[in-house]
Formats: C-alpha cells, structure tokens, sequence
C-alpha cells in the first residue's frame, strides 16, 4: 500500500488565493487594506528565510507588510515601545514577532504585551485562553494548518483518535485545543510519555510535532492512518549534503499510513497561508459591519474555523 500524499502546497495556493480575493474586495468595498508587522530584533539568518517568504506571501495577498528589523542590542523597554506603536496604528492589523528573542528580552512580556486583536500568531494569553475555552479566538497558524490538512483527508474529525506528539506552546497544546473542538478524542504525547510507539499506533491521525528527525517509523503507524508531520530538521547525509526532513520517516511510513504530509510542501505552506487567514480575520474584525468580531462582509465564514 502506498498512502496518498497530502498537497499542502496546493492547499497553501488555494487558501492563499481566496484570501487575496477577499482581500480586494475589502479594499474595493471598504477602502481597507490588511496591515502586518513583521518585528524582528536581531538579523538571524535562518529567521530571515522565514521572514522574507511571509513578507513576500503578504505582498502577493494584496496585503501590507510592514518591516521592523530592530538591532539585536534592543532593550525589552524599547521593544514595548515598539509594539505600544503598532497596537496603536490603526493601519497595522496585525502585529508578529520573530520567535526566538534575545536573552535581554523577556518573550512573555511582548508577546503578552500585543493588541490580542492584533494578534496574527495566536500567542497572547487571551487568545491562548480563549482557545481552550472554545471562544471564538485568533488561533495559532501551525496549528490550524494542521487542522485543514487533517479535513482535507477526513471530513469530520468527530470521534477520532488523534494522537499528538509534542505539548509546545506553539504547535502541540493549541492544535489538542483544535482538535478537541472539533471533537476528536485528543491524546498530547510527550518525553515523558511511556510506549509512545504503541500510543501512536492507536492512531487514526497522528501529528507529529517533536523537532526529532525521522523518529515516527512505520511500526509506530496503525495501518490506513492519517500522518500530519510538523516538524523541520536540518540533517546532513554521508555525502556531506544538508537537507530538511520532517519527524516522520516519509520513505517507510507511506508504505503503511492511509495518507501523509511531504516535508518540505506540507505543513510548512500551510502555516504561512494561515497566518494570511488570521491577518484577514483581524482586518475585518473593525469593520462597520462586524459583529462580535465577525465581519459579515468579507465571506470569512469558512475561514473562521479550520
Ligand atoms: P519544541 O518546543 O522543541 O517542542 C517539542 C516537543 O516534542 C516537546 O513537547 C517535547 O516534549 C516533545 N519531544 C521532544 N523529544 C521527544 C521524544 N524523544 N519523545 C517524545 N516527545 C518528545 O518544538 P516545536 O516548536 O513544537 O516544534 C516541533 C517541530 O515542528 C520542530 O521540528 C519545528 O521545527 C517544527 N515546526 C514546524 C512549523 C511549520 O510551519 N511546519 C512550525 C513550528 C514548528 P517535552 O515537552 O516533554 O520536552
């Protein structure tokens, strides 16, 4: 058997396309045009691939990106003061701060700091509380990536074993939320957690969110399952050759999942593509016509949940 490959490259275009086609019509119809800023401190280069290719996703969205590349020496106060002045510019809509921060700058504090409105990253506490009290809330973009490719194999995900491996912040606990909002019978695995191949064999979709390369082997997969591989590792062959590999060994495990991520084309488009929904949604949110932070205007029913 040989499982269906996932396109999330092709679902990543899809979304991204009707996203910009909203985009023109909230510019033509409300005079709005969606605003995001991309704060960085410090130039690392590996954090510069992912800002360039967001930046250049906005653009190509109809979307403006607004570039706040501050020195590495930045202090903590002077970032606030940074952010204090994106929350209050009414043409920025949303505000997302490169991860991870210098050590002088204290993540919590900026992060918490942010217009949750304005929240593209779904990171603020009350947008992180929101989520796991089933609210209406802007929901981190990995997550939801992981969610969309998930239906795009299941239609429903109500009753199924989802098996998610990794409890971060920023993938594992917000996707368990997802997941169990959709009604999915949720298990979060972890290093702690013990026969983790045979937990992840009860699954019907296992995510795989661990930063480990190659560790979910075939043996690990129940036959016909659904496998959403987050992760991104850099590994380099024999030969002396760097190449990115997901958490998941693609080669063995698609002779036995029903249906699997690529890494890379996966889960990585996918999330920038998200982060476009969520900029939408927080662009629409003041609009004339919203109501409970629902714009009617823009047909954003389908993008309000994965
Ligand atoms: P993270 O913060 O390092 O968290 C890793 C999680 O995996 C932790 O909960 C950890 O458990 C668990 N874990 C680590 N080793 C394990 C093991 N041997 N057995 C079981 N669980 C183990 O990583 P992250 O930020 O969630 O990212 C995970 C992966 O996704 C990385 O490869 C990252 O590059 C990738 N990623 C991809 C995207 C994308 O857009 N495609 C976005 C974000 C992240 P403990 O909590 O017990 O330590």
């Amino acid at each position: 058997m040989s499982a269906r490959i996932v396109d999330g490259k092709g679902m990543a275009a899809a979304l991204r396309a009707r996203v910009a086609a909203e985009v023109a019509r909230l510019a033509a119809e409300h005079g709005v045009t969606p605003g995001i800023a991309v704060v960085q401190v410090g130039a690392e280069p590996s954090s510069q691939v992912y800002v360039r290719s967001k930046g250049k996703a906005v653009s190509e969205a109809g979307m403006r990106a607004i570039d706040r590349t501050l020195p590495v020496e930045t202090s903590e106060a002077d970032l606030l003061a940074v952010i204090g002045g994106l929350n209050a510019d009414a043409s920025v809509h949303g505000i997302l701060v490169q991860l991870p921060l210098p050590k002088q700058i204290d993540a919590h504090n900026i992060i918490s700091a942010i217009n949750p409105a304005k929240d593209v990253d779904g990171f603020h506490p009350l947008n992180v509380g929101r989520l796991a009290r089933g609210l209406p809330a802007l929901a981190p973009c990995t997550p939801l990536g992981c969610v969309m490719l998930a239906k795009s194999v299941h239609a429903s995900l109500e009753g199924v074993e989802a098996v998610v491996m990794g409890r971060s912040n920023i993938v594992g606990k917000p996707l368990a939320q997802l997941l169990l909002a959709e009604n999915a019978t949720v298990t979060i695995a972890h290093s702690r957690t013990r026969e983790l191949g045979a937990v992840c064999k009860r699954a019907d979709v296992l995510f795989a969110a661990v930063g480990r390369p190659e560790m979910v082997r075939r043996n690990w997969v129940k036959p016909g399952a659904t496998v959403i591989d987050v992760g991104i590792n850099r590994v380099t062959d024999e030969s002396g050759k760097s190449r990115i590999v997901g958490d998941v060994a693609f080669a063995e495990v698609s002779k036995v999942a029903g249906a699997i991520t690529p890494v890379p084309g996966g889960v990585g488009p996918m999330t920038i593509a998200c982060l476009l929904v969520n900029t939408l949604r927080a662009a629409c949110a003041p609009c004339p016509c919203s109501i409970d932070g629902q714009c009617r205007h823009a047909r954003l029913r389908s993008f309000q949940r994965p």
